[in-house]
């Protein structure tokens, strides 16, 4: 992998002592991976960016308004949206947690572009207000509903398409855990089931604006709380921590300004889950500086190369890398995984000082370091974030 950023040549050795956040005591294993910078101590964890802070909130138990005026999204007008609004107040009135929003307004995006839509092979269909006129077999409405679904006149009504499609949405197995594509897939029986996934990104987004950020949401033990997506709870806009410990090495730093992800405390053996359903693009033995593919001992600051490690395409064009781990990865290219998936575990292969999970979020599908952004903001705003990092 030339474009890894961790086969970057080393830099000059700094050392930078501060002051320990009492909560990351048991961590005093000098850590490091991407770029060489030698030993670097724990520092700056009270000195994170406000970033991410103007995007508004996360509140429980919002109810969405269907009536009142509607948040701005480029994709879609105000009559798209205000279907969005029905489609999670159905929801809501049902008491499923956000996740299920999410995946209906997904799949409705996909269906209708949230238009109720009447057919024209349906003449009936056509007497009933309509949003546009589809064509496909006999199905209307939002959610593109057959005539086993209901009457005309009932599958022509957005409260009850949606109430329809949770209905079916809860009978599938483990489904708050599943894959977006593969719930709506079983819910629709699409001849196109991938294309789902692809709107995951934006009814997360349109949930957040229509009720109060509860795409960063997590349902645990009964209970749903904000911003608290790790240990393999899924947020509802599908992206959970790759594993609960605390940020000891941040992205691009002063220090380390070739570091294109952040250091996750963690002991050796920890499983690393997927940040999110997607493919596995990569599941390999970086080579180090000298070329040599030794990932099964441990590595050293300078030795170069992300050790045992793996790239997962997710949709949208996001990429999520996951650097140093103690063993052959437990996925392998191509497979598909969910979010919460245990890919590995972590240790300390590669260019690395001691165990911990070294972890990139990358945009527009680029692996190279041209494509990475920091993970903490961007696994903030999908109630995921990366501890430490508040
Ligand atoms: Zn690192």
């Amino acid at each position: 992998m030339s474009t890894a950023p961790d086969a970057a040549p080393p830099r000059r050795r700094r050392l930078r002592l501060g002051v320990l956040a009492t909560a990351l005591t048991a961590v005093l294993a000098l850590l490091c991976c991407v770029g060489g910078a030698g030993a670097f101590f724990l520092t700056e964890l009270g000195n994170e960016e406000r970033d991410g802070q103007a995007n508004g909130g996360c509140k429980v138990g919002r109810a969405v308004d269907i009536t009142g005026q509607m948040p701005r999204f480029a994709e879609y007008g105000e009559g798209q949206l205000r279907n969005a609004a029905v489609i999670i107040k159905v929801g809501q009135d049902l008491k499923l947690p956000a996740r299920g929003w999410v995946i209906a307004l997904a799949t409705a995006m996909q269906e209708s572009a949230l238009r109720n839509l009447a057919n024209s092979t349906v003449p009936a269909s056509l007497g009933l207000p309509h949003e546009g006129v589809g064509s496909d077999h006999d199905s209307l409405g939002l959610f593109q509903q057959r005539p086993g679904w209901g009457s005309v006149e009932q599958r022509m009504t957005p409260s009850y398409a949606a109430g329809k499609f949770y209905d079916k949405m809860i009978q599938v197995p483990n489904w708050e855990q599943q894959p977006l594509t593969v719930v709506a897939q079983r819910v629709q029986v699409s001849a196109f089931p991938d294309a789902y996934a692809k709107h995951e990104e934006l009814a997360g987004k349109i949930v957040d604006a229509l009720a109060g950020g509860a795409a960063r949401t997590v349902r645990i033990a009964g209970r749903t709380v904000c911003d608290a997506a790790r240990n393999a709870h899924i947020a509802a806009s599908g992206w959970t921590a790759p594993l609960p410990g605390g940020i000891v090495s941040r992205f691009r730093t002063a220090e380390r300004p070739s570091h294109n992800g952040v250091d996750l405390a963690a002991d050796k053996r920890t499983p690393i889950h997927a940040a999110a359903s997607g493919r596995v693009l990569v599941a390999r033995c970086d080579p180090d500086h000298s070329g040599r593919r030794d990932c099964d001992r441990d590595g050293w600051p300078g030795k170069g190369g992300c050790g045992w490690f793996v790239d997962i395409l997710h949709a949208g064009g996001y990429i999520t890398r996951y650097c140093h781990m103690i063993e052959r990865p437990h996925v392998v290219p191509g497979q598909m995984v969910a979010a919460g998936q245990v890919i590995g575990l972590s240790g300390t292969s590669g260019n690395s000082s001691g165990p911990h999970l070294h972890f990139e979020v990358h945009v527009d599908s680029d692996r190279s370091s041209n494509g990475a952004i920091n993970p903490v903001q961007f696994m903030r705003e999908r109630g995921a974030p990366l501890s430490g990092a508040e």
